[in-house]
């Protein structure tokens, strides 16, 4: 595949934009290097390149697009919102009607509050619990991100029970120290915490599927263990919903397992590709935000009509009947033809997946917490990689990301995928 045009433009990019990249999942460092794609246009579940190549995406922007590149009904929305002016500074009845949908769809959502991003609401979420508890700490898992606020950039101590180091310059050792990361699906480790700091522990931070070292679901039970043993010690538990929330069925993972938290965070697929965040929970909880109290969040751009009628178009489209039937549909249809592709070949490689979501791990035993994750195989990652590239199937640039599917991909194209990711393998093994 020809990528002159994209090589010429990352030069110029790199001469006046950091590494150049917006976001640094958006390089190609985590496999092996090499010129990140330039692309002009998506539409359904296609991405066009400055070269003239069309690629199948399953990056699908890291997760908000689940109706496919420019649907056409999120564009006609979000175009007349634009042509009504794109931000006031003054409350409008889309945040009314926006709000209502979410909480309809996911019940623990008493109140709610709109921001810009995934990071801000995580953020936020994080203060508001210590506002609420009067405590500091904060527990995480392991391998999941929460965004780049300063306290969730904390990676594990050096064994179980540690605190925190910082897992990036700039987060101080002090900031580290309020956080204290445990292994996901480790119901011991987390009660090992719990019983040694619980009184200064003011939030347990939980992705209730994660997504972020590939698709990992909780082992059955484990996040009701967790909202016991965090309510024993007096800890709020917060859901990082920020990938989960409507992408396999209306409303959050925790819909799926009847499990409430106290407060959730999320962002991606609510904002339709438009920017956005929300966080929500309890209402005793949510009232200590400004202006009701003394927990301070605000932001200039937040519940910008532009994102929420954006986000209320994307929630249309979602609800209509048979939506995450067919997700599933076509996602067992490629778990299906790669698990097959899998028994072909002697590469070790499982599949991790729930609705249109998926990660293939090029490993051989079950993934089920990061360090699983963290074990497989990068190299073979890489090269299989660059193979479904250059027949023009893009996916995230990283061994740890998910496959996500669209409503837009058609079985014609899910057949394509295999069939590349057959000629992957048989490259590899040769
Ligand atoms: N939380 C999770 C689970 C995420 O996956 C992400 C982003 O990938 C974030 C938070 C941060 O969201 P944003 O990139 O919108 O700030």
């Amino acid at each position: 595949m020809d990528r002159k045009h994209s090589q010429h433009l990352y030069n110029e990019a790199c001469e006046h934009i950091v590494g150049g990249v917006n976001s640094p999942s958006r390089s190609f460092k985590g496999v092996g290097g090499g010129v990140p794609v330039f692309m002009e246009k998506g539409n359904g579940a296609y991405l066009y390149d400055v070269d003239g190549s069309t690629y199948i995406d399953y990056l699908g922007a890291y997760g908000p697009i689940i109706t496919g590149h420019a649907h056409p009904h999120i564009t006609q929305v979000v175009t007349r919102a634009a042509e009504n002016g794109v931000l006031y500074g003054t409350p409008t009845v889309l945040e009314n009607r926006f709000a209502k949908m979410l909480k309809e769809a996911i019940p623990s959502l008493e109140k709610v509050r709109f921001v810009n991003s995934g990071t801000e609401a995580v953020m936020t979420t994080i203060r508001v619990a210590r506002a609420y508890t009067g405590r500091t700490k904060i527990v995480k898992f392991s391998g999941s991100y929460h965004g780049h606020s300063d306290l969730v950039l904390v990676a594990a101590g050096s064994g179980p029970a540690t605190l925190g180091s910082p897992d990036s310059a700039g987060v101080t050792e002090n900031t580290a120290e309020e956080v204290i990361t445990v292994p996901f699906n480790d119901t011991q480790a987390l009660q090992d915490v719990l019983d040694k700091w619980g009184d200064d522990i003011a939030a347990v931070l939980v992705e209730p599927i994660v997504g972020n070292f590939g698709i990992v679901e909780p082992a059955e039970g484990f996040l009701e263990q967790v909202n016991e043993a965090a309510h024993d010690t007096g800890a709020l538990v917060i859901y990082d919903e920020v990938i989960t929330a409507f992408r396999f069925t209306y409303g959050g993972a925790q819909d799926i397992y009847g499990v409430k938290p106290d407060m959730t965070a999320m962002g991606k697929i609510i904002g339709g590709g438009l920017p956005i965040g929300a966080y929500g929970g309890r209402v005793d909880i949510m009232e200590n935000v400004a202006p009701l109290g003394p927990a301070y969040q605000a932001g200039t751009m937040s519940g910008n009509p532009v994102s929420i009628s954006a986000g209320i178009a994307c929630l249309e489209v979602l609800g209509q009947d048979g939506v995450y039937e067919h997700l599933d549909h076509l996602g067992k249809r490629l778990e299906d033809g790669l698990s097959h592709i899998i028994k072909e070949h002697s590469i070790p490689a499982v599949i991790n997946r729930r609705c249109g979501a998926l990660t293939l791990f090029f490993t051989d035993r079950k993934v089920t917490d990061y360090d699983g994750a963290d074990e497989s195989d990068g190299e073979l990652f890489k090269t299989f990689f660059h193979l479904m590239l250059d027949q023009g199937i893009n996916l995230a640039p990283s061994k740890y990301e998910a496959w996500f599917l669209t409503t837009a991909h058609t079985e014609a194209d899910i057949d394509q995928t295999i069939e590349a990711a057959r000629h992957a393998f048989s490259q590899i093994e040769k």
